[in-house]
């Protein structure tokens, strides 16, 4: 276990631990802002770094920094699929979805691959007051095959799924409980589902631009919906337009911190002070408390509505 040291009088010395994330572009990354307020929070002597790492250099980074002593580190785009292909174990449900992004470095010189957004997604859906029924999932890539394992462990019965490259649409898998319903992107169909569920979870990459849009959104998102966007621009067009129809809206910054957080228990085998962490991110970005983190307001009769937590 690494050295426990008070925050205020914190140095780095040979001793310090090293935690981090590794990604290409990593340097707008917040998971050094709420790591390390984290780490003093809890008093090691540790500290968590950006390293920005290129394409096709994932594991030769990865050995680097496993040879020089790292306990362990996250890893972001461009590199999830290729941090599964680099571990030497998956751990559930990292083997599932083909996709890591975290990485612990036991001591006998192993590497064990986590996938925390998926973990993250399950504690998230666990603070809604009503499991998910029917749910609209736009996007294929890797966030959105995450939240799909998500979606199965926390029994939604429909999943309609929906994403511009059509041919992606291929549930690795599958359950009585939960239906898959493939859908054609900005169809006449997507525009029936968005109606017919009570969740709607965009995990594209669309919404970090302005000009960003997503097909019906502004036309079937009510107060009975919730809006759930894994992207966290604050003045993304999506949740400012998902706000303006009533709907309840979770922003990405509710996942980020939970996928933080099991991270944070993975690679320091300490509980994660949760509301630290948030705190940080919401000084770091001026912003207040996310509708995730805020007091219940009423719902409609079929909205899940999550439920504040610690
Ligand atoms: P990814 O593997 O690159 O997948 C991106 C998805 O977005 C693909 O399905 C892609 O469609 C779709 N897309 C991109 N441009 C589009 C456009 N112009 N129109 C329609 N669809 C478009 O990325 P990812 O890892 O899944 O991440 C997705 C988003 O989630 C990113 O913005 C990421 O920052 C965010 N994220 C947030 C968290 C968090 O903690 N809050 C965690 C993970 C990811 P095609 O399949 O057709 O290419």
């Amino acid at each position: 276990m690494p050295v426990r040291v008070s925050a205020r009088s914190f140095v780095i010395t040979g001793r310090t631990h090293v935690y981090g994330v590794l990604g290409d572009p990593v340097s707008h990354s917040l998971s050094p802002v709420f790591w390390n307020a984290a780490l003093r929070a809890v008093g090691l002597d540790a500290v968590y770094v950006p390293f920005p790492v290129p394409a096709g250099r994932l594991s030769t980074a990865l050995a680097g920094l496993q040879a020089s002593g790292v306990r362990g580190v996250n890893v972001t785009l461009p590199h999830k699929e290729a941090a599964a292909a680099a571990c030497t174990a998956l751990e559930a449900p990292a083997d599932q979805i083909g996709a890591v992004n975290t990485v612990r470095f036991a001591a006998d010189g192993t590497m064990h691959g986590y996938n925390t957004d998926a973990l993250g997604m399950i504690d998230l859906l666990a603070t809604f007051d009503r499991p998910p029924d029917k749910v609209v999932l736009l996007g294929a890539g890797g966030a959105a095959k995450a939240v799909l394992w998500s979606l199965f462990q926390a029994g939604a019965t429909v999943v309609y799924w929906s994403n511009r490259t059509g041919s992606r649409l291929v549930s690795p898998w599958g359950s009585d409980r939960t239906r898959v319903q493939p859908v054609p992107w900005a169809s006449e169909s997507l525009k029936d589902a968005m109606v017919d569920s009570t969740l709607i979870i965009n995990a594209t990459s669309l919404g970090w631009r302005a000009e960003d849009r997503l097909p019906w959104l502004g036309q079937t998102l009510s107060p009975r919906s919730t809006y759930l966007d894994l992207n966290y621009h604050p003045s993304s067009r999506l949740l400012l337009d998902a706000r303006a129809n009533g709907a309840r809206v979770i922003d990405g910054l509710a996942l980020l911190v939970r996928q933080g957080a099991a991270a944070f228990t993975l690679l320091t085998g300490m509980p994660a002070p949760l509301s630290v962490m948030r705190r940080a991110l919401r000084r770091h970005l001026g912003v207040q408390a996310t509708d995730s983190e805020a007091s219940p307001r009423s719902q409609g009769a079929s909205a899940p509505s999550p439920r504040r937590r610690q």
